[in-house]
């Protein structure tokens, strides 16, 4: 297991936009593992920074896969017809660049990266 890399992706639950993202990272960073944080919208939540209760639950999970897996890359996805996080493409991807600041305020040393999942379910670089 040493020598596999993991990243971590923070993710909506929606089923759909599992295997795009995965698939996404493992190409473009040369990936073997994602280690999935799932919750309704993510990037709102992270966004508005509120629900302390989540916010520590996600940042948890998030340690766990940096300390654990040597994960280095954090990805925050938003996507296309958000049950949880149901408003337009230009409002999530804003949502999506104050999510960065959230997780970048908590002073892990990885990189943080942004993706939008479209209404193909096709994954695109945000930030
Ligand atoms: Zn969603």
């Amino acid at each position: 297991m040493s020598n596999k890399k993991f990243a971590t992706a923070i993710n909506c639950m929606d089923g759909r936009a599992q295997m795009p993202v995965i698939e996404w990272l493992r190409k473009e960073y040369e990936i073997n593992y994602i280690d999935m944080i799932t919750e309704p919208g993510p990037n709102k939540i992270l966004a508005e920074n509120k629900d302390s209760h989540v916010i520590e639950s996600i940042k948890r999970r998030v340690e766990i896969s940096l300390n654990r897996h040597a994960s280095n890359l954090v990805a925050i996805v938003g996507h296309h017809d958000c049950a949880g996080n149901p408003v337009k493409k230009d409002r999530q991807l804003k949502q999506i660049r104050s999510a960065i600041k959230t997780v970048k305020s908590w002073n892990f040393e990885i990189q943080i990266i942004g993706l939008w999942v479209d209404e193909n379910w096709e994954v695109h670089r945000v930030e």
